[in-house]
């Protein structure tokens, strides 16, 4: 029986020598080698009651392993969850319950306490720690299952992304929004089995899991596999790459060493950006280092890839390029004339929010565009370009920040008036987070102890860079904060 998208990524390799992953220890991961691990995974997963439509959480360090649980996920139907290792023991608890998961994977030091949280939502626990081991293994003896049937409409994973509300929302994703996506990508930017990709993203996002691996598995193409981004090791790998997909955030820490040159990046046929905005500069000063022009790619998790610079032909620096074939593209209602708000149809958008219908209808248009809450403007040559969003999405080291879900929990300190939330620009991570509170009426506002509650409650990439204290916030005549004065002030003030 057919399984829409694991037929299409993994089945004809399964039983291939060719490598697949090369590894940090200086191993290789053959496809064979991967696929075994996939077989363990099923055997652990259908052992715990696994059934196709169940929900699979992972919370654990990127490894070979994690990869082959997104796999085995596929196989047997179920729907795979990877959660961002930053997630709090109380997030992780949101996530489960939201979405009744059976099962979560957690690395071995986070047992005890996710032990805890995964027993309230009656989720099984499983241990899986970087370098492979873990529980999970326990069970490796059994009988295998056998692949599950899946259609094209069947949920393959769960995202969630954080609503402009604070209340995180399970974007649903189906087989084919993945492999349509997969496919168009591999045409596009000249995936073929000759190729190389340096990946250094994490496995938990869309990006480094749907955008990297779902391309290069369909292509059967291999993976420099590192564990996180370091600059000394990408500089080491890339002379084995080809292909290079990363934030701008990768690609501002690679021009700050000296140690990376055009000899680095000779072999190279192409470096791709995503996730945030690549500044111009720092597009001129690869494009002078290197001789490469990355190309800037655009999507959310909500869609995978909408847009993209060319392989061949114009790549428009600022500009996240023109639509993919099967991706309709247009802009509603904006700021201004020339901006609207990026609205996209097509094969890739997914199936909407896991249990929220009302949020699911607000997203899309009365005609069934999805409303992606970035705001754009489109050139004659139908290049896009982003220009803000509308959310207020704040974008630090590649990963999504909403204020809404810092600021409902400085609403509530006491002494704390009301308080917004903004990201400034940073060399470094592209944006930092700043929250701006205004006094209760005692005035007995106690910076340090905002930042001790944000830090038991979120995880740590969400916490303030700094915490200011002001008298009132800029508003406008609805009364509504304005950010963008906020910014503005912090520009003039130094904050
Ligand atoms: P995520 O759902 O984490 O993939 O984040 C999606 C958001 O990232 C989009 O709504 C955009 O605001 C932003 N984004 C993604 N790619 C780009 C890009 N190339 N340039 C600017 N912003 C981007």
């Amino acid at each position: 029986m057919a399984n829409h998208l694991y037929d299409a990524l993994f089945a004809d390799r399964e039983a291939s020598d060719a490598p697949f992953l090369y590894l940090t220890d200086g191993t290789t991961l053959t496809h064979r080698a991967f696929t075994r691990i996939v077989g363990d995974l099923s055997i652990t997963l259908s052992t715990h009651g696994v059934l196709p439509g169940d929900r699979v959480a992972a919370q654990v360090d990127k490894s070979p392993t994690a990869l082959a649980l997104y796999a085995a996920c596929l196989r047997l139907g179920a729907v795979f969850l990877p959660l961002n290792t930053a997630y709090t023991d109380d997030e992780v608890g949101f996530f489960l319950a939201d979405c009744e998961a059976s099962i979560l994977f957690c690395d071995p030091v986070r047992a005890d306490a996710l032990g805890e949280v995964a027993g309230r939502s009656g989720t099984h626990l499983v241990t899986l720690a970087e370098d492979g081991s873990g529980s999970w293994r326990n069970l490796s003896d059994r009988w295998l299952p056998p692949t599950v049937a899946c259609g094209p409409d069947d949920l393959a994973a769960i995202l969630y992304t954080s609503g402009t509300t604070g209340r995180p929302k399970g974007a649903m994703l189906s087989h084919d929004n993945l492999l349509s996506n997969a496919r168009t990508l591999v045409e596009l930017w000249g995936f073929t089995d000759t190729d190389t990709l340096l990946h250094a993203l994490p496995v938990y996002h869309s990006h480094g899991l749907f955008v990297a691996c779902n391309v290069c598995l369909l292509a059967g193409a291999r993976m420099v596999y590192l564990p996180r981004f370091d600059t000394d090791a990408v500089v080491a790998a890339l002379p084995g790459c080809t292909v290079m997909m990363g934030v701008p955030t990768f690609y501002t820490r690679l021009l700050a060493a000296s140690t990376f040159t055009s000899e680095t990046t000779a072999h190279m046929r192409l470096f791709i950006s995503g996730s945030a905005p690549l500044l111009v500069q720092t597009q001129a000063a690869f494009e002078t280092r290197t001789g490469h022009r990355i190309l800037e790619r655009y999507g959310l998790t909500e869609t995978s890839m909408n847009t993209s610079n060319p392989l061949a032909g114009a790549r428009k620096h600022g500009t996240v390029g023109r639509h993919l074939t099967g991706v309709e593209l247009r802009l509603g209602p904006g700021d201004t004339d020339a901006t609207g708000e990026i609205e996209v149809r097509g094969p890739n958008v997914f199936q909407g929010y896991w249990g929220l219908p009302d949020k699911t209808s607000e997203a899309f248009t009365p005609d069934g565009w999805f409303k992606t809450g970035d705001l754009g403007t489109i050139d004659a040559d139908g290049y896009l370009t982003i220009v803000g969003r509308s959310k207020d999405l704040i974008i630090s080291g590649g990963l999504n920040i909403y204020p809404k879900e810092i600021e409902t929990i400085l609403d509530a300190q006491p002494g704390v008036g009301e308080s917004a939330v903004i990201g400034l620009p940073d060399p470094d991570f592209g944006e930092r987070v700043v929250a701006v509170v205004t006094q209760a009426g005692d005035g007995s506002v106690e910076v340090d102890r905002l930042s001790d509650a944000l830090a038991d409650r979120l995880a740590r990439f969400k916490h303030p860079r700094r915490i200011v204290v002001v008298e009132n916030l800029p508003r406008n005549a609805m009364g509504k904060v304005q950010k963008r004065d906020l910014r503005d002030m912090a520009e003039k003030l130094g904050w």
